[in-house]
């Protein structure tokens, strides 16, 4: 499921990459490549540095996986990442990770938010699973527990095999069911993300 609002306008869009190796760089690469195939309104000019319309850091001054979704990107002080990747060695985690970060970089919301999600959360153990210093309760409830039902949203059937999903641990459902982590773009993902930049004709 996406934010229409937030999807960019049909054109070039500028991926400045700031990133501490040579391998991290051709991960990331290889990830926006997965996606810029199904996203046809779309042209990916990726530049090195940190000057561009998405930024990517993987500084280690910063913490976490996130990004800004869609053109909110536009409201982050230019001389800021709008997404950061941790560093990892993993090229596998790394790569999926990126896949992950820039599906919300094109305006994509998390998957096991959906409306009609048939997760059957077993919320205590959610938040015994995921609450630390860094990441409190009502950011549990924020980013995992509660259903994404704003009006105008793009709501495609609930996908639990979307990269856009979390990996959902088989003790934190009431059904004892695992999600496994997907590391590759679902036949979901790929409808959702056409609906959301489909083809422009060129007049
Ligand atoms: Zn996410």
């Amino acid at each position: 499921m996406a934010d229409s609002d937030k999807r960019w306008p049909a054109g070039v869009v500028t991926v400045a990459l700031d990133l501490s190796s040579e391998k991290s760089k051709a991960l990331v690469v290889d990830a926006i490549r997965e996606w810029a195939h199904h996203t046809p309104a779309l042209r990916f000019n990726i530049v090195e540095g940190k000057t561009g319309d998405i930024r990517i850091s993987d500084d280690e001054g910063l913490k976490g996986n996130w990004s800004a979704i869609g053109i909110e990107a536009k409201r982050i002080d230019e001389d800021q990442p709008t997404m950061h990747l941790n560093r990892t060695d993993d090229s596998k985690k790394l790569r999926s990770t990126a896949l992950h970060e820039f599906g919300h970089a094109l305006g994509l919301l998390h998957e096991h938010q959906h409306p009609q999600n048939s997760l059957d959360w077993d919320s205590p153990q959610v938040y015994d699973y995921y609450t630390s210093d860094s990441f409190n309760e009502a950011m549990v409830r924020e980013h995992i527990l509660e259903p994404d039902n704003r009006p105008g949203l793009q709501i495609t059937p609930y996908d639990p095999q979307s990269v856009m999903h979390y990996e959902i641990p088989a003790a934190l459902r009431r059904n004892g069911q695992a999600i496994p982590k997907n590391t590759t773009l679902s036949a979901g993902d790929k409808q959702t993300i056409r609906m959301l930049y489909p083809t422009v004709n060129p007049t």
